[in-house]
C-alpha cells in the first residue's frame, strides 16, 4: 500500500524508534505516547484493518500477541500489567488505516472511562 504510513515505517522510509521485529510483525514507539509505555505493533502486511481480518490472515494477530509479552517482560511493566488496544474504523477511532495494536502500560487505566 504505497499511501500507508505504517507500510511506510514497515519499509524504513518513515523513521521510527523500532521496539521488536521479527518476520511477521514489527513493533516501534508511539508518537504521542498516551502512557509511560506506548507501542504500536503492527502485521508486515497490510491489512486496513480488524474487519479484514479472515482464516488465512489471523496468524499475524496470533504472533502480535506472542509478542506482547514478549515486550512488556524486555521493557519491565508485564508484572504491573498493561492493556492491549485495537481500534477500529471511525466509531472505533482508527485514524491509521493498517490494523495495528496499541500496548500501553507504565501506569493504571481505569475501566470502563480512562
Ligand atoms: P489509531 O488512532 O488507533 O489509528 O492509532 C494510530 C497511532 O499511530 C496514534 O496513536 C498515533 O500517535 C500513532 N502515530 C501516528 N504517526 C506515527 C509515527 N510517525 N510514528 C509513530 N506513531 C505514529
Ligand atoms: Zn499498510
Amino acid at each position: 500500500m504505497e499511501d500507508c504510513l505504517f507500510c511506510k515505517i514497515i519499509k524504513g522510509e518513515i523513521p521510527s524508534t523500532k521496539v521488536y521485529e521479527d518476520d511477521m510483525v514489527y513493533a516501534f514507539n508511539d508518537i504521542e505516547p498516551q502512557a509511560p509505555y506506548h507501542i504500536v505493533i503492527v502485521p508486515k502486511i497490510h491489512i486496513s484493518s480488524a474487519n479484514e481480518l479472515t482464516e488465512e490472515n489471523s496468524k499475524y494477530v496470533a504472533r502480535i500477541f506472542e509478542v506482547v509479552p514478549k515486550i512488556a517482560k524486555e521493557l519491565g511493566f508485564a508484572e504491573n500489567g498493561y492493556r492491549v488496544i485495537n481500534n477500529c474504523g471511525e466509531d472505533g477511532g482508527q485514524t491509521v488505516k493498517h490494523l495495528h495494536f496499541h500496548l500501553t502500560g507504565g501506569r493504571q487505566f481505569l475501566w470502563p472511562a480512562g
